[in-house]
């Protein structure tokens, strides 16, 4: 298919899809490449799990947010290698709320996360992973862009989408995390020790976009759908209060 008719044949797609939004967006969409030795890594589901709870470890641990508390984690070849939370600048004050309102000047766990490693240089977040207890924000997606991280799992939804939508627009592979699966299963086996992961409910992962190696726009489109149908679901607010308490009593 000649670039011309391509890009015809997506905005066409655009609209079966109810993502007309995206329509003017398609010439630059079939312009974004991978960056250069990108790589994803493979994550057992045991250590998605504990990366998650780690996040949230954070997350319940340190952070002296009101509104909402979010932890996060990279992670590379099989271990954690950075991890921030929600909060002021160091040095400040602790204080993120005026009024109910988060003040201007608060630093999300992402970016948080990544200016640790990058300040330490110990490791690059290049080809990292990220855990976030919260689906980033649009702000931070240009920051997991910037720093070139392959993958992010969330697990509760961010009032905006938007962030998201940029992961997968820019080739990075976005998962979902269902922490109350998790916890739901931790109760009724009431396991000891090592889990039997036989038994272990494999949905609570959904993959939302794959990462591949040539720009597929429909494909991206399609994930674009798929994590707004997520989102439809979820009102903010309840899905916080229930799945951040599911994983906490766990
Ligand atoms: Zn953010």
């Amino acid at each position: 298919m000649s670039e011309e008719k391509n890009i015809k044949y997506l905005k066409k797609i655009t609209e079966k899809l109810d993502l007309s939004d995206l329509t003017d967006q398609i010439e630059m969409l079939t312009q974004i490449h991978r960056p250069k030795d990108f790589t994803e890594e493979n994550i057992r589901m045991d250590d998605m799990i504990i990366q998650m709870e780690y996040a949230y470890n954070w997350a319940k641990r340190r952070c002296y947010a009101k509104r909402r508390k979010v932890g996060a984690i990279l992670y590379k070849n099989g271990r954690p290698i950075s991890s921030g939370f929600n909060g002021t600048k160091s040095g400040y004050p602790n204080n993120c709320e005026k009024d109910g309102s988060t003040i201007a000047g608060v630093i999300h766990a992402e970016k948080n996360a990544i200016v640790k490693l990058l300040k330490a240089g110990t490791d690059s977040p290049k080809n990292s992973t990220l855990f976030v207890t919260t689906a980033n924000c649009p702000n931070c997606a240009e920051e997991i862009i910037l720093a070139e991280i392959s993958a992010v799992y969330f697990t509760e939804m961010y009032r905006s989408v938007v962030g998201l939508e940029e992961l997968i627009k820019n080739g990075i592979s976005v998962y979902h995390l269902n922490m109350k699966k998790v916890s739901d299963f931790d109760k009724k086996t009431e396991s000891e020790g090592l889990y039997d992961y036989k038994n272990f409910p494999k949905d609570f992962v959904t993959t939302i976009y794959k990462s591949k190696e040539e720009n597929n726009v429909e494909e991206k489109l399609n994930a674009i759908k798929r994590v707004r149908e997520i989102y439809k679901d979820y009102k903010d607010g309840d899905f916080h209060d229930k799945f951040y308490d599911a994983a906490f009593l766990a």
